[in-house]
């Protein structure tokens, strides 16, 4: 029989676990003729209770596998982790906070079926996020797509499914600034969407305040494009138009020169950013540490 791994990051989640192995556990039962599905948590370096309520439900479910890491690195690491440690047939990403609701795993499941190695979720509205949230994520995978010569679509989180061709790319894909949700379209084959109303967070607050969805915008960005790099040469050319200007109106002059400090911050600021990556990429280090691990 055929085997699915349904990957979930963990950050701070403890009350959201026993709820989502609840609802879980019904769409293992669902697909129990079809599949033998295993739940894979990456416990991305939880300061609450976390751990302990996972490795509890890994010794009353065999199915239940468990990653620590040895401290928090990340969303995007976490699952990244999941893909690398399974090896199943099929595999799930899905959020802890249960506002990927897990029924929609069987829909993408049968929907797979139909010859697509990816399934990806696509949110049809987002339920009691803020306007701030819904304008910020809407503009940016508008942004995001005009600037990458790359179709991701839009609306979507990393809640999909992927079949085992994708996953073993990905597990060749060692760079460290990780954007999994432009990776997977990166990677081609044949993707199709599931649609679905976005739940509210079950219990606790989200892990992406502006700050966190700002790295990983920047991320998106700066790994799929070298077109901020690029727009230095447009710049220097409106520069030098400036500079034609001022030459003939004087009181131009003091702007034109506040005005090239700034572009030239820019470009060095552009240069920076893919230098600061190189350099993150040539250290080779690993990407995440494990520290525990239950039934794996
Ligand atoms: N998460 C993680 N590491 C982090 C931050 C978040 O593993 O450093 C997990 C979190 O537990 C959840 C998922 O990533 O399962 C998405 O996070 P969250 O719900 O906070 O993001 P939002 O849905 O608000 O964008
Ligand atoms: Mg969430």
């Amino acid at each position: 029989m055929n085997t699915l791994d349904i990957i979930i990051p963990v950050y701070n989640e403890e009350e959201c676990l026993d709820e989502i192995v609840g609802r879980l556990n019904k769409v293992r039962d669902n697909l129990a003729n079809q599949l033998e599905v295993s739940f894979l948590f990456v416990n991305d370096g939880s300061r609450d209770s976390s751990l302990d309520i996972l490795q509890r439900l890994s010794e009353e479910y065999s199915y239940v596998k468990v990653i620590g890491f040895s401290r928090n690195f990340g969303h995007q690491i976490a699952v990244t982790a999941g893909i690398e440690n399974s090896d199943a047939d099929y595999i799930v990403i899905i959020d802890a906070d249960l506002q990927d609701p897990p029924e929609l795993i069987i829909d993408m499941y049968n929907k797979s079926l139909e010859g697509f190695d990816i399934v990806y979720g696509k949110r049809k509205k987002r339920q009691n996020e803020t306007l701030f949230k819904k304008v910020t994520a809407f503009g940016f995978y508008r942004v995001l797509n005009s600037l990458c010569n790359l179709d991701i679509p839009t609306d979507t989180g990393d809640f999909r499914l992927i079949t085992r061709k994708v996953a073993d790319v990905l597990k060749n894909m060692p760079e460290h600034n990780r954007f999994i949700r432009g990776m997977v379209p990166w990677v081609g084959f044949k993707s199709a969407p599931v649609e679905f109303d976005r739940d509210e967070r079950f219990a606790g607050e989200t892990h992406y305040p502006l700050k966190a969805m700002l790295r990983l915008a920047g991320n998106g960005i700066f790994s799929f494009s070298l077109k901020p790099l690029q727009a230095i040469y447009y710049l220097s050319l409106f520069m030098f138009l400036l500079a034609v200007i001022s030459l003939a109106k004087l009181n131009m002059l003091t702007f034109a020169i506040f005005f090239a400090v700034s572009v030239q911050l820019l470009g060095l600021g552009f240069a920076g950013t893919y230098i600061g990556r190189i350099y993150d990429e040539v250290k080779h280090r690993p990407l995440y540490i494990i520290k525990d691990k239950y039934n794996i």
